[in-house]
């Protein structure tokens, strides 16, 4: 500024630098106008003349009202907009205050709190505005979708707030302030959990803007559709388009953020809670064991290696080893959640290369049947307290994926090996006594099991030795059979257990006959010399157990960013 004379005006002098040439000249010296001539250059005649006045003026006219348009739609703009406190984008928040606002959770709205002041923190997942002055929303937060109203007010909402609102994208987090409203009859939309009860918005402010991916191909709202109002769809003038796994899996975090995906991890929450609950009172206590190995010991074959430091180490495919040697040190009972890698190129809709596994171990009194027993009652335990802990999560899921409920007995059911193969041979199958079943004959054993028995979940007890890991303890009766079980849930393996070697003597067989040194796993082998109780245990896949549980059909769908021989990211 400092170079600028108060009587130096430069937007003034750059107009008179462009002023016309005429219109310097206006003034008494000014040349005569030119008569205007026809394109032959024969002068106008009085009707020309008067035709052209007449289209001059209509054009000045219409100018004119152009003219004030704008100058009333600029004055609109600028005025002072009265709700302009009730609406808008909050600073970034870098904690600058506390106001003690408690926000209240969709899920808690209902026709009993008609009337009632609401902060209300959701994410934008649909808005139709029908008009300048009306808009409506669906707002979601975790697996609840409740449906909002924004409607023009003399004092609190303005069109501008409305425009403003009506331009958010999808997906913009939003802090707002609202009454509950009863509504007139429940609201039928497939996608609204609160049937009701609405929202009416008295304030309403984005937390940041929202700037979606060129790859993000679907909107949660889509994402959330089951498979048959897809098909219906189909032959309205709106078909919805049907979201493929991969792509979901792609965008894995606007994925889940589904009303569907919130409920399947809050159940997944559910079981690991159950599965804990359930054991310490049972006195087990939780542990830790190292995924860092320095030897592929179970099984060579389906183990990652990973570069350590100058040498390598391996991934562990189970916590197996640490917590025998647990028992060994007298840990008595323990269980783990952890993860479990497997270098398996399975891709298979239940095999990934990364899973969540639910182990547990425990020394025995007598006989391994203490601890079969026991898991038995874990799980009626964990299926008795999902229905009634997380009802609104399996409706949820059913909403989007409809499967029947999970079938469980009062007494759960234990079948032999020896009767699982008379049952499966009666129904046809040609399976060997001592022959391992493949996927599609555990399936054809489920079938049977629910006809016969009325039950998702069942347990299969002495398989086969050979078809068991070294560790498995033989049947004293059969040398052909062991110790060993699975559990199954809708004719899918979900466990495997059995009872341990303990005896040092016998283990070193067992680990000659399976073709691995002692060296290899000497600090395992140690901890049975120095002398362990009989124990028995089980793995468990978390993944499997609650996909199993819905009825889903991919594991993928269980798993929070799956990882499978073709997938590492995101
Ligand atoms: P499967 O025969 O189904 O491949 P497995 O016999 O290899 O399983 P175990 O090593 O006994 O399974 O593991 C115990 C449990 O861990 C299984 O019953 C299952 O619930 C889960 N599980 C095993 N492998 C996988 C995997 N690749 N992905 C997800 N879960 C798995």
């Amino acid at each position: 500024m400092g170079e600028q004379t108060g009587d130096h005006n430069p937007i003034q002098a750059a107009a008179q630098q462009t002023a016309p040439p005429g219109a310097a000249a206006a003034g008494p010296a000014a040349a005569a106008p030119v008569e205007e001539l026809n394109e032959d250059g024969t002068p106008l005649t009085e009707k020309q003349k008067k035709k052209r006045a007449e289209k001059a003026e209509k054009q000045r006219i219409k100018e004119e009202k152009a003219a004030k348009i704008a100058a009333e739609k600029a004055a609109k703009e600028n005025e002072v907009d009265f709700a302009a406190q009730n609406y808008g984008q909050l600073p970034l928040n870098q904690s600058q205050e506390r106001h003690g606002i408690e926000f209240t959770p969709l899920g808690a709205i209902s026709a009993e709190r008609d009337g009632e002041r609401v902060f209300v923190q959701a994410r934008l997942q649909l808005c139709r505005s029908t008009s300048a002055k009306l808009a409506f929303l669906v707002l979601r937060n975790r697996f609840d979708c409740v449906q909002a109203v924004l409607a023009e007010t003399p004092d609190q909402v303005s069109r501008k707030m409305v425009k403003w609102t009506a331009s958010l994208p999808v997906e913009t987090l939003l802090n707002l302030e609202a009454s509950i409203s009863k509504t007139a009859k429940p609201i039928e939309s497939s996608v609204i959990s609160v049937k009701d009860a609405e929202l009416k918005i008295h304030k309403i402010h984005s937390l940041g803007a929202v700037v979606p991916t060129a790859d993000q191909k679907f909107s949660v709202q889509d994402a959330t559709r089951s498979e048959a109002e897809i098909e219906a769809s189909q032959s309205t003038e709106q078909p919805m388009p049907s979201i493929g796994l991969d792509t979901r899996l792609d965008n894995r975090v606007l994925d889940l953020r589904t009303t569907t995906n919130q409920a399947i991890f809050r159940l997944t929450h559910g079981v690991c809670r159950l599965f804990r609950e359930f054991l310490d009172t049972k006195d087990f206590i939780e542990i830790h064991s190292p995924k860092l190995q320095g030897a592929a010991t179970e099984s060579g074959a389906s183990v990652f290696k990973v570069s350590y430091f100058k040498g390598q180490a391996f991934l562990a495919q189970s916590p197996q080893l640490a917590k025998q040697m647990a028992i060994a040190a007298d840990f008595g009972r323990v269980y783990e959640i952890g993860p479990v890698f497997r270098a398996e190129d399975s891709n298979t809709p239940r095999h990934m290369t990364e899973f969540t596994g639910l182990d547990l171990e425990m020394a025995f009194s007598e006989h391994y049947h203490e601890v079969l027993d026991l898991m038995a009652e874990l799980f009626t335990f964990i299926f008795r307290e999902l229905p009634k802990r997380y009802r609104k999560e399996i409706d949820t899921v059913k909403r989007q994926y409809p499967t029947p409920e999970f079938l469980v007995p009062a007494q759960p059911v234990r079948l032999n090996w020896k009767e699982g193969i008379k049952m499966l041979r009666e129904a046809g199958s040609q399976i060997g006594e001592l022959e391992d079943m493949d996927t599609e004959t555990e399936r054809l054993l489920g079938k049977l099991v629910r006809e016969k028995y009325n039950t998702d979940f069942f347990m299969l007890d002495k398989f086969p030795l050979d078809i068991r890991p070294f560790y498995t303890m033989p049947d004293p009766t059969d040398s052909n059979y062991s110790n060993s079980y699975d559990f199954f849930m809708r004719g899918q393996e979900i466990l495997s257990g059995a009872q341990r070697v303990h005896d040092p003597d016998l283990l070193a067989k067992r680990m000659e006959k399976a073709g691995i040194p002692v060296s290899a796993m000497q600090g395992y082998f140690d901890a049975f010399r120095l002398g362990a109780p009989p124990h028995a245990g089980g793995g468990i896949g978390l993944e499997r157990v609650v996909m199993l549980y819905l009825g889903l059909r991919n594991i993928r769908l269980t798993s929070l960013f799956p990882r499978d021989p073709k997938r590492l990211e995101p």
